[in-house]
C-alpha cells in the first residue's frame, strides 16, 4: 500500500478542465507555476493524460503535436514544454502519467503478486497509484505542486484521476489543496452575448464526482461583465473573486501569466491555501514582453516540414525561434512551408525572399525530397541554415548527393538499399523490435570543435542537449565529406557519433542531431537559435543594402 502522508509544507493545486478541450489548461498550470516561482516559492508541475497510449512516444504528429522530450528521456506531452519556458522547475519522467502508464505499473505488480491475492479494481488500486504519482513530486524541497489533469471533464477516461485528487485532498487535509477549473464562456455573435450555462454545466458535472472547485478560470473574448462572473459564482458555489477572467491574447502567450495576476489569481491562490510568500517580482519577465510587444526589426524564417499545416507539430521550434527574435529584440516572422510544395513548384517559388531556412526533425520518407531540394538552396544561395535531427541527416543526404555526386545516398530509414547508405542504423539499433521509448532518447554530451560556429555560438566546447531518433551519420563516408567542405564540429565525446555538421564555405549553415529547442526559454533562448536568427537578420540587411542600391529599370 503507497503512504498516504505527504510533506506537510506541500500543497496541492489541482487543475481541470471544462466545455471543450484545447483551453489553454496547460499554458494555465505553466502561468501559474511562473507566477508562484517568481514569489519565491519552489514549484513542481506534472500532467496526467487519460489516454491508454504509454506515452505519446508512438503516436503521429497529426494525433498530438509534438512530442517533448526531457532530460532523462521520458518523451512527454507538448504541455511539459509550456511548464519548461514558464518555469525553472525540474521536470523527469514524474511529470507526465497516462492511463496506460499508470495501468502498465498496476499490471506488473498485479503479475508479481504484489496485491496479496485481492482482486485488483480501479477504486483502490489504480486511484492508489494515481496518487502515488502526485506524492512522489511532493518532496521536502517543494513548496507547490501543480497537477493538471488532461482532457476535459465529464470524458470517461478521466474518470479514476479525478476520483484520486478526489480522495487526494481527504487524505493530505483539504487546507493543502486548491481545486481550479479552467472553463469557456463562449460569445455568441448572434444573441450578441456571452453565456455561462456551459461553465455551470461542468462545473456540476464536477460537483456530482465530489469536487467543489474553489477557483474557476473563464476563458473568454472578450471582457467578463461583473454581473456574469456574479452569477457563474452563485450557480457554480465560489466566490464571485473566484472567478477569474482568462481573455484570449493576440500577441503573445507570455502575456497570459501578467493578464492572470492583474486578475489577482496569484494572491487569491495563495491565500487560499495559506501559503507565505515573497511579493510578486516580474521584472524579468515584464522587461521581456516589451521586446516582444516592441520588436525594433523583422526577419523572414521558413520551417520546411511534413507537418506544417498541424499547429502543434513543431511546437518548441516556432517558440525557440520567438525566444531568439527577444534576445536580438526582433520578431521572427515564420513562413511554414509543407516540403511537397517544394517538390511540385521548386524551391526558388516557395522559398524565395527568405532570410533564413530551418528543416527541422521527423521520420519517414514523405516530404524528404522537397527538404533536401531546400537546403540545396540554402547551401548554394548562402542562405543561413539550420538543421535539426532529420534536418542534419537531409544536409547530409543532400551533400552527398550534389557535393560529392553520391547520386543513390540515402538514409537507410527511407531506402534500406541504396547505394551509400550514408546515414544508416548503429548495430545497437538493428535488434530492436519494439517502437516504444527505444530510439536513442534524453541528455547526451557532445564536444565541439574549437573556433566553429557551434563553439562560437554556445561559448563552450562541450555541450549536452537532448535526442529522439534513431539513425545516425555513417562514419565510412567522413573523409570523403570532410575533403569536399563539410567541417564535423560536434561529435560525441567518447566516441565516434557525429553530433554538429557546418560547412566551410558558407556564412552560416548548421545541423545538430539533437533537439536544442527543448532548451529555449523566454527568458533564456538557445545559442544555436540565436545564431541563426542572428544570421538571418544580416543576410536580410545585406540584401535590403543591395536592393537599395541597385539601380532601378528604367520605365
Ligand atoms: N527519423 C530520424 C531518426 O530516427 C530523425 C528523427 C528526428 O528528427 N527526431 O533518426
Amino acid at each position: 500500500m503507497p503512504s498516504t502522508t505527504t510533506h506537510p509544507r506541500t500543497k496541492h493545486i489541482f487543475v481541470t478542465g471544462g466545455v471543450v478541450s484545447s483551453l489553454g489548461k496547460g499554458l494555465t498550470c505553466a502561468s501559474i507555476g511562473m507566477l508562484l516561482e517568481h514569489r519565491g516559492l519552489r514549484v513542481r508541475l506534472q500532467k496526467f493524460d487519460p489516454y491508454i497510449n504509454v506515452d505519446p512516444g508512438t503516436m503521429s504528429p497529426y494525433q498530438h503535436g509534438e512530442v517533448y522530450v526531457l532530460d532523462d528521456g521520458a518523451e512527454t506531452d507538448l504541455d511539459l514544454g509550456h511548464y519548461e519556458r514558464f518555469t525553472n522547475a525540474p521536470l523527469s519522467r514524474d511529470c507526465n502519467y497516462t492511463t496506460g502508464k499508470i495501468y502498465l505499473s498496476v499490471i506488473e505488480k498485479e503479475r508479481a503478486g504484489d496485491y496479496l491475492g485481492k482482486t485488483v479494481q480501479v477504486i483502490p488500486h489504480v486511484t492508489d497509484e494515481i496518487k502515488a504519482a502526485i506524492r512522489k513530486l511532493a518532496t521536502d524541497d517543494v513548496d507547490v505542486v501543480i497537477t493538471e489533469i488532461g482532457g476535459t471533464v465529464g470524458d470517461i477516461e478521466g474518470l479514476p484521476f479525478l476520483e484520486a485528487i478526489r480522495q487526494f485532498a481527504l487524505d493530505v487535509g483539504k487546507q493543502n489543496c486548491l481545486y481550479i477549473h479552467l472553463t469557456l464562456i463562449p460569445y455568441l455573435k448572434a444573441a450578441g452575448e456571452a453565456k455561462s450555462k456551459p461553465t455551470q454545466h461542468s462545473v456540476e458535472q464536477l460537483r456530482r464526482i465530489g469536487i467543489q472547485p474553489d477557483i474557476l478560470i473563464c476563458r473568454t473574448e472578450r471582457e467578463m461583465p461583473r454581473d456574469m462572473a456574479e452569477k457563474i459564482a452563485m450557480f457554480c458555489n465560489v466566490e464571485t473573486r473566484s472567478v477569474i477572467e482568462e481573455r484570449d491574447k493576440t500577441v503573445s502567450i507570455y502575456e497570459v501569466p501578467l493578464s492572470l495576476s492583474e486578475n489577482k489569481l496569484d494572491e487569491l491562490i495563495v491565500e487560499k491555501l495559506g501559503l507565505r510568500t515573497a511579493p510578486l517580482d516580474i521584472s524579468d519577465w515584464r522587461a521581456m514582453l516589451q521586446k516582444v510587444l516592441h520588436p525594433a526589426q523583422e526577419v523572414n524564417i521558413a520551417v520546411v516540414g511534413k507537418y506544417i499545416k498541424y499547429q502543434d507539430a513543431y511546437k518548441s521550434v516556432y517558440e525557440a525561434l520567438d525566444h531568439a527574435g527577444i534576445a536580438l529584440s526582433s520578431r521572427v516572422v515564420v513562413r511554414r512551408v509543407e516540403s511537397e510544395e517544394i517538390e511540385r513548384d521548386g524551391a526558388e517559388r516557395v522559398l524565395g525572399g527568405v532570410d533564413g531556412i530551418l528543416v527541422p526533425g521527423g521520420f519517414g520518407y514523405r516530404g524528404v525530397a522537397g527538404k533536401v531540394e531546400a537546403i540545396r538552396f540554402a547551401r548554394e544561395r548562402q542562405i543561413p541554415f539550420f538543421g535539426i535531427c532529420l534536418g542534419l541527416q537531409c544536409a547530409v543526404i543532400e551533400f552527398a548527393r550534389n557535393v560529392l555526386g553520391l547520386e543513390d545516398a540515402n538514409t537507410t530509414e527511407i531506402d534500406r538499399n541504396c547505394r551509400h547508405p550514408v546515414v544508416c542504423l548503429l548495430d545497437e539499433q538493428f535488434a530492436i523490435t519494439q517502437m516504444g521509448g527505444t530510439m536513442r532518447l534524453g541528455l547526451y554530451p557532445t564536444a565541439l570543435l574549437p573556433g566553429s560556429l557551434a563553439s562560437v555560438a554556445y561559448g563552450s566546447d562541450f555541450v549536452q542537449e537532448r535526442h529522439r531518433h534513431r539513425y545516425e551519420f555513417n562514419n565510412a563516408y567522413r573523409a570523403q565529406f570532410e575533403a569536399a567542405g563539410m567541417v564535423f564540429s560536434g561529435t560525441s565525446p567518447d566516441g565516434p557519433l557525429v553530433e554538429v555538421i557546418e560547412l566551410r564555405d558558407h556564412p552560416w549553415f548548421l545541423a545538430v542531431q539533437c533537439h536544442p529547442e527543448f532548451r529555449s526559454k523566454p527568458t533564456k533562448s538557445h545559442p544555436l537559435f540565436r545564431g541563426f536568427v542572428k544570421a538571418s537578420l544580416e543576410r536580410r540587411e545585406v540584401r535590403k543594402r543591395s536592393e537599395a542600391t541597385r539601380p532601378r529599370a528604367a520605365g
